[in-house]
């Protein structure tokens, strides 16, 4: 895969306008009220930047022409400066298992990200990607083996799930985003995604619903806590010492459990319990060293646990039996901690927590 030289220059900056690059706004990378200025340039009333955005967000419609209630007038000057749609959908796969079903999509510059959708019976969950590859390389997540190419602009996120809608027709309840890439080394654009989901006048998923998940980037933990965001906040652990969650997860040496710890203990941010996440892997983390380590960690902190039993991808690590499983939970239960046990979905389409990888390498 060869990447354009002008997306290496998107690492660098914070918020990502598409517009530089293609030359046209990118409608579903904007707030309302960016919108609503593009309106006042063309002349138009404010509330037209509401009209749009609810056409592009609730209807999910994918081309201007189709926005009917704006004049051919309008729509025509629209055309030349903005579009709605840059993803392509490659593949669709859907699992035998669960009815889970994973999509690859394309972006503008030939990047590949992957989206998965998850059917409960009272929650429709998409799993949506921040970056395209990640640069952690944590050594059990197979995200990690592709190398890193770039951040997605909030659009690009948020594309992915009007993409899942329009294809599946699912009215989308909830978002993790636990796809591929870290989404606290692009903030900015992860946070505006949220928003803009969070947005009454478009999907106007709640807050509560809204899930981001961090393999630990302390210094924008604390960002996010000062800011008080209300979306809940994920916390990858995966080991209870310092020593083993160093060799798990290399960003560890950067940011120490210790220095985590501190700064949720001091941020109460808006008030919601922190999830640590701890992928269970068999005679690896799931020792009374490391879960004894994660119980201290974990407590007089307005946090819960949950555990997330390994989804093979990698020989060398194993889920660890369903008993073993059930005595690690009721260990942490028993300490005092709250704890919940993941069960994954897609494992048969590799759309588990960990298996997302779109057979392109990037590095
Ligand atoms: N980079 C972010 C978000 C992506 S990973 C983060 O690390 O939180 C989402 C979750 O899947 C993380 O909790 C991660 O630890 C977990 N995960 C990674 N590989 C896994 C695997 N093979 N099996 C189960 N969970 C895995």
């Amino acid at each position: 895969m060869k990447i354009r030289h002008e997306t290496k220059k998107l690492l660098s900056i914070e918020y990502i306008k598409i517009k530089s690059i293609t030359g046209k706004e990118y409608f579903t990378d904007l707030y309302q009220d960016e919108i609503r200025s593009l309106m006042e340039e063309a002349g138009e009333k404010p509330f037209r930047g509401r009209q749009i955005f609810s056409w592009i967000h609730k209807k999910t419609t994918e081309s201007i022409e189709d926005i009917t209630e704006l004049s051919e007038e309008l729509r025509n000057w629209l055309k030349e400066r903005a579009e709605i749609s840059l993803l392509k959908v490659v593949k669709r796969t859907i699992s035998k298992l669960d009815g889970t079903q994973k999509f690859l999509f394309e972006l503008y510059d030939g990047n590949m990200i992957e989206t998965v959708l998850m059917l409960n019976q009272d929650r429709k969950t998409v799993c949506v990607s921040s970056q395209a590859g990640c640069a952690l390389n944590c050594t059990f997540c197979a995200t990690g083996s592709m190398g890193f190419s770039r951040n997605l602009a909030a659009g690009e996120i948020i594309e992915q799930v009007l993409a899942v809608t329009r294809l599946t027709g699912a009215r989308i309840s909830n978002i993790v985003f636990m796809g591929m890439g870290e989404p606290f080394l692009n903030y900015h654009n992860v946070i505006k995604a949220a928003n803009i989901l969070n947005d009454q006048k478009g999907l106007d998923i709640g807050a509560r619903h809204i899930t981001i998940s961090t393999a630990g980037i302390n210094d924008k933990i604390e960002q996010y806590l000062t800011e008080k965001h209300k979306y809940k906040l994920a916390v990858s652990i995966s080991a209870g010492t310092e020593n083993l969650r160093r060799k798990l997860m290399p960003i560890s040496r950067k940011y120490p459990l210790t220095k985590i710890r501190k700064t949720i203990r001091k941020n109460p941010g808006s008030g919601k319990p922190v999830t640590f996440e701890y992928v269970l892997m068999d005679g690896l983390n799931d020792t009374p060293e490391e879960i004894s380590g994660l119980i201290s960690l974990v407590r007089g902190l307005n946090a819960k646990v949950n555990l997330i039993p390994y989804n093979s991808h990698y020989k060398e690590f194993k889920t660890p039996p369903e008993t073993r499983i059930s005595e690690i939970a009721q260990m942490i239960h028993n300490a005092g901690v709250k704890v919940t046990v993941r069960r994954s979905s897609g494992s048969d389409i590799q759309a588990a927590c960990g298996q997302l990888y779109s057979d392109v390498k990037y590095s």
